[in-house]
């Protein structure tokens, strides 16, 4: 059972985490992977939500955004299910693409978590009915489209600065056509942060004081 306490205090979190403005998610995530940019973190953002609008857009227009696993289909990518990964430096994962064969390796149990943690703390009215797994495999449907143009493209690029750029301006398009593709209105980095709250609380509060850019004093 969840205590009262325990579900006021994680769905402060989740309010407070879902009032930032989006670009402190890409802040914290730089800060955290110790990544410095050519160009402003306004412009990379631009940039990454403008190729996901186009990208989503196309897919709409074709008739095509109802099923992310049916879509990954179509591109020759097969979903099998894996174990998600360790609680690293960074954060545990949902899923990953891997180019060379062509798979999204996914974490039914991580989304089942994080399904829970939503159920259990009773945060449905917060997020609203969102299909967790759909996000996860849009968002790695992303990736995999990328991975094509980067074929074609001969590999990215090869300065090690402008290769990080194009990997964090990636990593926004995912996030973003994720977004649009599962129509929330909030940063689906939100179920992330979900998912290393259900392993430790405590990182998940460290990561959203380093979002909200709380000055905690410890
Ligand atoms: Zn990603």
């Amino acid at each position: 059972m969840t205590s009262n306490a325990e579900i006021d205090l994680a769905s402060s979190y989740v309010r407070e985490l879902l009032a930032v403005p989006e670009d402190r998610w890409v802040k914290a995530d730089l800060r955290k992977s110790k990544i410095r940019l050519d160009g402003s973190i306004t412009e990379l953002i631009s940039f990454a939500l403008l190729d996901a609008k186009n990208c989503w857009n196309t897919l709409k227009h074709l008739g095509r955004g109802a099923n992310p696993q049916l879509e990954l289909d179509r591109i020759g990518v097969t979903v099998v299910d894996a174990q998600s990964g360790l609680l690293d430096e960074h954060f545990i994962h949902f899923a990953v693409f891997v180019p060379g064969s062509r798979t999204v390796e996914q974490s039914k149990n991580a989304v089942e978590r994080v399904k829970k943690f939503i159920f259990n703390y009773q945060l449905l009215d917060i997020v609203g009915q969102v299909d967790v797994e759909a996000v996860v495999l849009w968002h790695e449907y992303y990736h995999a489209r990328k991975s094509e143009c980067f074929n074609k493209n001969k590999g990215l690029p090869r300065r090690t600065m402008r290769r990080n750029q194009t990997r964090i301006q990636e990593e926004i398009g995912a996030v973003q056509f994720s977004r649009l593709a599962a129509g929330i209105n909030y940063n689906p980095q939100i179920f992330q942060w979900m998912l290393v709250y259900t392993v430790s609380p405590m990182r998940a509060v460290k990561w959203m004081n380093d979002i909200v850019e709380k000055d905690v004093t410890r």
